[in-house]
């Protein structure tokens, strides 16, 4: 009979660093997928490690604590996941933008990150290919960038190494409570795994893992398209951002970025990722638009007019691919990171949307101690599944 402490649904990222943690603590664990590692949103997204996209207060908080773990990931973990703390600047195009973003460094200075203005001047030293009529920016040091695969390939071979079991190729198609309504088993199209514990770790599919046991989990798929360039010169040294993102993000009515109403509603706004081999990534955009992970002209037009807009040197560079990710949305941002009172053994590792492979290491630490109910790193009342219920709005 194969039987387990834990069983986690989903070898993205999510999964694998729980497994990471989890085996290394001498738990007994198996993570069941239904395709290979890193196949689901893991495996299509940028790889960017940032509190630079993060609200003040306790998301950069989170973000921050995570980008610690990673650190001490990279000296623990074999496997080269190509990480780098390169630092990540945001570009600000408009004197409205350089009111807000200044408001913005003044709130996370004071809460104690280090971050700072950079007048026109020195923005231009340090990014030569900008364009021209870029006003200023906002430098921020402790931003870093892996490969997101590499990241959960090594996690994966790390666990294994500690006693876990990995069940690929095997999808989970129902969960079995005993009389009490706790978990007891999971049942995937090929093998029967009885456990006491289950995290659900599914990513976009989680609500569809959530069914299974009798609850409604408030997770839907945000598309999002990236553009891979040839092999070129560094036309940027590090991650760079335009400061209007947040709005793309987040919504709201702070201030306007000077778009055109096509590039508005795609949701797109530049984001740059230099990789190690001097390729790089261009996003971002997002999109409601069910599971469909589709590439489109209209939005790959969108993503490279905008960085031609902010790199002109762009328009002679060639793009060799691109792709299409699904994050994991919440109506609120944050993540669930919690246990279900309902369904006693039943946990929820799901709905990072934009920031699961920044947030996984603090996420999985978090899960971890709740199961071994060690002393948890943060107040993770944000992150419970029970605000659902709380609060009427979702
Ligand atoms: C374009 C784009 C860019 C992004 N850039 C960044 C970034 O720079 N930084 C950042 O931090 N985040 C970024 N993200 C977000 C990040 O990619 C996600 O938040 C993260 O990958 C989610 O990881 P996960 O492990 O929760 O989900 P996934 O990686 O999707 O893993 C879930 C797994 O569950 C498996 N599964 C589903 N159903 C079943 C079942 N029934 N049985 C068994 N297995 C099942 C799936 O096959 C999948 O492998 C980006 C996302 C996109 C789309």
């Amino acid at each position: 009979m194969n039987s387990y402490d834990v069983v986690i649904i989903g070898g993205g990222v999510i999964g694998t660093c729980t497994a990471y943690y989890l085996s290394s603590k001498g738990v007994k664990v198996a993570v069941v997928e239904k395709n290979d590692i890193a196949s689901g949103t893991s495996g299509k997204c940028d790889g960017n490690i940032l509190i630079n996209d993060k609200k003040p207060g306790f998301d950069t908080l989170m973000a921050y604590k995570s980008q610690q773990l990673f650190k001490e990931l990279e000296k623990e973990i074999e496997y080269n996941f190509d990480y780098s703390q390169r630092g990540s600047l945001y570009i600000i195009e408009s004197e409205d933008e350089w009111d807000v973003a200044r408001e913005y460094v003044d709130q996370q200075v004071e809460d104690g990150y280090s971050m700072r203005m950079l007048s026109k001047k020195e923005i231009h030293e340090q990014e030569p290919y900008l364009a021209a009529d870029i006003i200023g920016g906002i430098e921020i040091d402790c931003d870093a960038a892996i490969n997101p695969m590499l990241l959960a390939y090594g996690l994966a071979v790390e666990a294994e190494k500690s006693g876990a079991d990995f069940y690929n190729h095997n999808k989970v198609e129902d969960i079995i409570l005993n009389k009490e309504g706790s978990v007891e088993a999971v049942i995937t199209d090929k093998e029967k795994l009885y456990t006491d514990n289950i995290i659900n770790c599914a990513g976009v599919w989680a609500p569809k893992i959530g069914k299974m046991v009798g609850i409604d989990i408030p997770i839907k798929p945000r598309q999002g398209q990236i553009l891979v360039s040839e092999k070129t010169f560094p036309v940027g040294k590090r991650k760079i951002v335009e400061f209007g993102y947040m709005m793309a993000k987040f919504g709201g009515e702070d201030y306007s970025r000077d778009v055109s109403p096509e590039l508005e509603e795609l949701g797109i706004a530049f984001v740059f990722e230099p990789t190690l081999e001097n390729n790089f990534l261009i996003g971002s955009s997002r999109a409601f638009v069910g599971f469909d992970t589709d590439i489109s002209f209209e939005v790959m037009r969108g993503l490279a007019k905008r960085a031609v807009r902010f790199f002109p040197v762009m328009e002679n560079i060639n793009v060799i691919r691109a792709y299409a990710g699904l994050r994991p949305y919440v109506p609120d941002h944050f993540p669930i990171v919690s246990d279900v009172k309902e369904v006693p053994g039943f946990y929820i590792a799901a709905g990072h949307e934009g920031d699961g492979i920044g947030l996984s290491p603090i996420t999985a630490k978090l899960i971890t101690q709740m199961i071994c109910k060690d002393t948890l790193s943060i107040d993770v009342e944000k992150l419970s599944f029970s605000r659902f219920s709380n609060n009427q709005n979702y």
